[in-house]
Order: structure tokens, then sequence, then C-alpha cells
């Protein structure tokens, strides 16, 4: 059809085909008909009215891409001609551009904030989600101003909200809408936080709790720093989920490896018994070995504790110093003796054999003698002998001299090795001698009872064995301090040693329980001890901050069989305390 140009030509061209199409002539139906006949363009057809509020809006809108979109949306109600969604389709336009020139703030301002929200703490944005959230807007927005400037502001904005589904801008976390917005599963948004924090205090866990200790399995070291890393990447909630069975897994498996590590520190410390067993055996005469394995060995009788191992450490290091040394004047002490006897025999070796060569002279001037047949000849052989047994004298004598030094010397040695190695047995019995009280150990009383009770076996005397326990010790240390109560466990070891005969024994057995080891004493002579004891504590007090402090026990007494094992004696004892405790304390009881 040829293009009209005259508008009379087009109005009335537009009636025909209104009265020709049979089409109502109602003014909308006349106007696409004109503008189809004009064949008017896409854009011209548009309303004078609507265009200048497009372009009005258009001059309006900053960059915004959800302005934009609004916008874009509005074009295509008015073209599509949607009357009826227009009004909310500009209220949604109008209000996209108030949020997001609401959001542009100056630079300065952009600073200014970022800096406050950065050191302000909010528990659900922990630093380390804050630097990850900005270095993720710095890569993707970095080189557009306008909208790094926008992400910016609603990042920030984002950091002053307690929670995360109010976040306006949370897209900017690459999160999916389900983990920002409330999901219909968790009311009030909570759980978006939840899975969150889980999964930065997993990567936590995992790198700086666990990796760091798997030092010994660089495999496992290697697994767990991947899983951290996948646990990182863990952007929503859903992919969670789906990561989380390869957690349990990795769970399982670290379970096993810990499993087997028990084991391992297991066997190692039973070697370690078995081996330090071993060597107590085998050098039971060396005093110096045996008082270190006895150190070694306490330690492994009780559960590993560092506490334990940094005394026991430094205990035995101090009396290895100390060892050390009088081991070392002993070497020294034992080289000098050796090389006195050393001299010694030299000595005896050059005598003999100058006795020797007297010998064979003697024997020359005897048969010189015998053929000898005048006077001179036979005064010729007297004097060379003369000569001879003079030089003889003298060297005899110097001989002697150097003997008898040589013996001195020896002498002295010897006795020096005596005295260091009598040092180093009471430096070996240190480690079996309790440190507060200086009463035996365990240590040291399962060996003097071993002595005591071989001795009680050769002799067939009686053998007294007494446990004590101190009565009401706790409430003397809840009422006095914890020092007050040590300085009582001083003062009764005191007195207990003060009374006892030198051949007696007294050890620690537990915190304030004593066993008293009495050889050669038959019952009733143990009691008359023990009483005596109790006398005594009632008359010698201990001070405590210029009080006097006096103290009682309990005390259980018996004989100790001579085949029977100690702990089937001393538990005999303990039933006799626990007598003594029953029917009043400050008592003995036999058994
Ligand atoms: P009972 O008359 O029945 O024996 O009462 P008790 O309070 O003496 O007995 P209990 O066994 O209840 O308390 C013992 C206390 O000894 C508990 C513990 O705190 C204390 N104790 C153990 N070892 C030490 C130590 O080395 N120093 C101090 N000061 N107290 C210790
Ligand atoms: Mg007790
Ligand atoms: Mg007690």
């Amino acid at each position: 059809m040829e293009k009209l140009t005259n508008p009379t030509d087009i109005a009335r061209e537009t009636l025909k085909q209104l009265a020709m199409r049979r089409i109502v002539p109602s003014p909308d139906h006349y106007e696409s008909i004109y503008h189809e006949i004009a064949q008017t363009s896409e854009a011209d057809r548009q309303h004078p009215g609507l265009k200048e509020l497009i372009a009005a809006l258009e001059r309006a809108t900053p960059q915004s891409p959800e302005a934009k979109r609004q916008l874009e949306q509005l074009k295509r109600v008015i073209k599509r001609e949607e009357w009826a969604a227009l009004y909310e389709q500009l209220i949604r336009c109008i209000q996209s551009q108030g949020t997001t020139s609401e959001l542009s703030k100056s630079w300065g301002e952009v600073i200014r904030e970022l800096i406050l929200q950065w050191d302000l703490r909010n528990p659900a944005y922990p630093p380390s989600r804050k630097k990850e959230a900005l270095d993720r807007v710095l890569a993707n927005f970095g080189n557009n101003a306008n909208e790094l400037n926008q992400k910016m502001v609603g990042l920030i904005n984002s950091w002053s909200e307690t929670g995360v589904e109010n976040t306006p801008v949370s897209s900017l976390e690459n999160l999916s809408a389900e983990a920002i917005t409330p999901s219909t599963t968790s009311p009030a948004g909570a759980e978006s936080i939840n899975w969150q924090d889980w999964r930065d205090s997993t990567v936590t866990a995992l790198e700086l709790g666990l990796a760091a200790r798997l030092l010994h399995n660089p495999d496992l070291q290697q697994e767990t720093l991947l899983i951290a890393r996948e646990a990182k990447a863990v952007g929503n909630r859903a992919e969670m989920e789906k990561w989380l069975p390869r957690l349990r897994k990795f769970w399982l498996k670290l379970e096993l490896q810990n499993d087997q590590e028990d084991r391992l520190a297991d066997g190692l410390m039973k070697l370690l018994r078995l081996l330090t067993d071993n060597m107590a055996e085998i050098v039971i005469d060396d005093e110096w070995v045996r008082g270190q394995i006895a150190v070694v060995q306490t330690i492994m009788s009780q559960p590993l504790d560092m506490r334990v191992l940094y005394d026991a450490e430094a205990g035995l290091k101090e009396v290895m110093f100390k060892q050390s040394q009088v081991k070392h004047s002993l070497v020294e002490a034992q080289t000098a003796l050796k090389n006195m006897l050393a001299s010694f025999i030299d000595r005896l070796g050059l005598m003999s054999q100058s006795t020797d060569n007297y010998h064979t002279k003697i024997t020359h001037y005897a048969s010189k003698i015998e053929e000898a047949n005048d006077l001179v000849s036979i005064r010729h052989v007297m004097e060379d002998l003369m000569q001879d047994t003079r030089s003889m004298q003298v060297d005899v004598m110097r001989s002697r001299d150097d003997l008898l030094e040589a013996r001195k010397k020896a002498d002295q040695a010897h006795s020096r090795v005596l005295e260091l190695e009598k040092e180093l047995t009471a430096l070996s019995d240190k480690v079996r001698e309790d440190q507060l009280t200086g009463a035996l150990n365990r240590r040291g009383l399962e060996d003097a009872y071993q002595v005591e009770l071989a001795r009680a076996q050769r002799s067939q005397v009686p053998f007294a064995v007494s446990l004590l326990d101190i009565d009401n010790f706790k409430k003397l240390n809840d009422s006095l301090g914890h020092a007050a109560g040590d300085t009582a466990l001083k003062h009764l070891v005191q007195v207990v040693k003060d009374l006892l005969r030198p051949t007696d024994t007294v050890a620690r057995y537990g915190g304030e329980e004593f066993v008293i080891l009495m050889p050669g004493t038959a019952i009733e002579e143990g009691l008359q001890v023990m009483q005596r004891v109790q006398r005594e504590l009632t008359k010698r007090f201990f001070m405590h901050e210029n009080e006097k402090v006096l103290i009682t026990f309990s005390a259980g007494l018996t004989l100790a069989g001579l085949d029977e094992p100690r702990d089937a004696v001393i538990t005999r004892a303990d039933a006799a305390m626990y007598k003594a405790k029953k029917s009043g304390k400050n008592r003995v009881e036999t058994a």
C-alpha cells in the first residue's frame, strides 16, 4: 500500500478501514488504524505524555541496576498497554530510584563508615567474614567506581545490622536468596546465621586446631587443609548440606587414626616399662642407675600429666648433674689408684730383677772364694762382695721407701673411692625420698621392706608394721591453709624419726598416711612405740602464724608374716587403722 503523508488523507482512509473491517469506531481503534496507515514507527506511536514520563525517569535514574531493571519493566508495561499494571510499576520504578540514590554516598562518607563498621564488633560478621566480603566486592566491582560505591554502601549497611536476613545488598556476599531471606523452615532467619558461623568455626577448627597438630602425618594434614578449603567454598545452606557427608567421612577417618595413635602410645609406654624393668634387673648392683630408673618407673605408674613430667624431669636433671660430678671424681680417683698399683708392680719387677742380679753375683763370688787359695785373692773377692752388698742395700732401701710411698697413695685413693661411692649411693637414695617430708617414698618403702623382710627371715625375729593416718587433716588444711598442712606433715615425720630407733623406717604411703617398719619388734613393743609417738605429739606442737597447732593420728599395727606379701600386711594394718578411726581417732589398734 502506498504510504499516505497528508493527515486528511490518512484520516479519510482510517474511517474507510474502520467501516470495511467492521470495527467499533472507538478512539483506541481509530488511533491504532491511523498509525497503521500512516506507518508510524513504534517509538512515534507512544503518547507524548508517556514519552515525556519515560524520558524524565531516564534522566533522574542513576546507574543502579535495580532502577534500570524497573524502568525497563515500565517500558514493557507501556508498550503492551497493560494500563492496569502501570500504576504499580510506576511506583516500583520511583522507589527503586529512591533507594539507590539514598545508598550512594560520597567516597569520604563511605570510607569513614567502612572504618567505623570495620572496627565495630558484630557477632554475625566476624572480622574474617568482613574481610572476605570486602575482598569479593573489590574484586568484582573495583573497575566501576559507581557500582563499587553502591556495593560498598550496601556491604557496610549489612555489617551494621545484627542479622544477615535484613541485609539489603547481601547479594554482594554471593549468597543465594535462600540464605539471605528468612527461609520457610527457619522462622526468625536465625539458621541462616548459624550455618555460616558453623562453617567458619569448622574452617578454624580444621586449619588452626587440627592441621597444626598433624605435623607427624603429612598426608592427613594435607587432607585436613583440603577439607578446610572445601568448607570455605561453601556458599549457602544447600551447598553445605551437600558437603556435610564428605566432612562426616573425614571425621570417621580421623577417629580411626586417633585409635591407632592411642594404641601406638600405649605400646610405646609398655615397651618403655619393660625396658626399665629389665634394666633394673640387669644393673641390680649399680645403685646409681637404679636410682634413675626408679624415678622413671614412678612417673610411668601414674597417669601422664605435664606437671608430673615437668617435676620429675627437673628433679632427675638435678640428681643426674650432681651424680655426674661425683661420678667424674670417682673415675679420677680410680685412675689414680690404678696408676699407683701399676708403679707398685713395676717396682716389684725391678726389685726382683736386681735381686736376680745379686744372686748371680753372689754365686759368682762363692765360686771365686772356692777357687781362691791365697789370702790376697780372697781379700779382693771380699772387697768386691762388700761393695756390691752395700749398693744392694741402698737399692733395697730405696725400693722400700718407694713402695711405702706408693702404698700410702694407693690407700688414700682407695678411701677417696669409698667416700665418693658412699656419696653416690646417698644421692641415689634421694630419689627414694619424699621431697616434702624426707621420709622414704613408696619406692623407698618397697626396697626397705624387702631388706627388712629378708633380715627377719634370716634371723627369725618378729617384724612389726604400722600404718598411721593424720586425724581430720582436711579440716586443718581448710582452716589453716595448704602450707600449714605441709608443715604438719614435716612436723609429724620429724617427731616420728626422733622417737624411732635407728633401725626403724618411716615412709610416706599416701597424702597424710605413713608406714612405719619396726624390725625385731614384737606387737606389744610396737604398740608402746606408737603410743609414745602419740604422747610426744601432744607435747610438741608446731607453730603456725604464732598459733600452736596440735595434730593427732590414728594407727593400725600388725606383725608381718615372714612369707606374706607386703600388700597383705599393709592392708591388715590399714584395716586396724580404720578401726581406730571408727572408735574415736587418736588411738592405735592392733590386728
Ligand atoms: P580422717 O580423720 O578420717 O582421716 O579425716 P581426714 O580429713 O584426715 O582425711 P581425708 O582423707 O578426708 O583427707 C585427707 C586430706 O589430706 C585431703 C588432702 O587435701 C590432704 N593432703 C593430702 N596430701 C597433702 C599434702 O601433701 N599437703 C597437704 N597440705 N595436704 C595434703
Ligand atoms: Mg587418709
Ligand atoms: Mg586423715
